[in-house]
């Protein structure tokens, strides 16, 4: 396998998921509602949507439960373009699960159990060999799993001189740091995170707020909207108009293609227009993973 220009760190979750006439108030019972079950969590999201959109394998770094959650997520990885051997498999800790009810309206309710995500620690990055780092180019993460776990990715891919992504969600305002930012070439909050971790609704201002402490750029996803980049210039990048039917996983389709575009060497700009294509084709299909678009469909919409 040739070596992973792409690392993604990050969570896995399985979703389960009831749409139902509406989601239930505390102590209520709601009947008549369908049920299905997908693989999810941030990372997974991001990691499949980079493994489509590269031309190469991409590593995923993640923790699953000795579970049939876990065995189902490491078989469906095997379908994708992933090299999953640094997955680890973590004895007695149920995998990470999502509970989400829907209702009529597409409005949601989500309740997460991170389970084996928690029990990926710093030792586990500190385990993964020189080399895999050496070979990559860009380092992509999420906050699903612990904050000194990302960290110490982020540290390490720093060492290595890769470029480190940060998509800070969900918001954790701990991470609005020196010592952390300072760690980051790209965040990639959407608007509301980027309120949360600075207490600033303004986007050019959150983001001006976020570079000041240390991050070398920040692109603010807006859904419909597009992206702002705030960096040396800023630039807005406006959405592709398409037909929104499900926007899950709108934000991890954009990361994970824009870690594949800076990998190749796109300059920031033209990569987060890669993404927002990538991105726009997610939004017109059902689903979080099943949406997430490939190379081929990502070119074709370009060109
Ligand atoms: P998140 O899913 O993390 O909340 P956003 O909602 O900001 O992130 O969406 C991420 C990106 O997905 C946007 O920058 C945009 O490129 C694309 N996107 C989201 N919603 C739409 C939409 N309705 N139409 C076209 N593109 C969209």
């Amino acid at each position: 396998m040739p070596p992973s220009a792409i690392i993604v760190l990050g969570s896995v979750n399985t979703d389960l998921v009831i749409r139902s006439p509406r989601i239930p108030a505390p102590g209520e019972t709601v009947l008549g509602g369908e049920y299905f079950q997908a693989p999810g969590g941030k990372g997974a999201n991001q990691a499949v949507a980079a493994a489509r959109a590269a031309r190469d394998p991409v590593t995923f770094i993640a923790a699953v439960g000795d579970d049939e959650f876990g065995r189902a997520a490491l078989d469906n990885f095997s379908r994708e373009n992933l090299v999953s051997q640094y997955i680890t498999t973590v004895p007695h800790q149920p995998s990470g699960v999502a509970l989400i009810f829907v209702d009529e309206q597409g409005e949601n309710a989500i309740s997460v159990a991170s389970g084996a995500n928690l029990h990926l620690t710093p030792q586990h990055v500190d385990a993964l060999p020189e080399n895999l780092f050496a070979a990559a180019g860009v380092f992509l993460c999420c906050l699903e799993s612990p904050i000194e776990t990302v960290v110490r990715g982020l540290q390490r891919a720093r060492a290595a001189g890769l470029i480190t992504i940060l998509n800070p969600a969900p918001a954790l305002p701990e991470i609005a740091t020196p010592e952390i930012l300072a760690l980051v070439d790209v965040l990639t909050p959407n608007a509301g995170e980027a309120a949360l971790l600075t207490g600033r609704d303004g986007v050019g201002e959150a983001a001006q707020q976020l570079r000041d402490l240390g991050c070398g750029c920040v692109i603010t996803t807006l859904g419909p909207d597009g992206c702002q980049i705030t960096g040396e210039t800023n630039v807005r990048i406006p959405s592709r108009k398409v037909t929104a039917v499900d926007t899950t996983a709108a934000g991890d389709a954009f990361n994970g293609a824009l870690a594949v575009a800076v990998s190749e060497g796109l300059a920031l700009e033209q990569a987060a227009h890669w993404a927002t294509a990538a991105a726009a084709i997610a939004v017109t299909r059902s689903g979080a993973q099943p949406s997430l678009a490939d190379r081929d469909e990502i070119e074709a919409a370009l060109s």
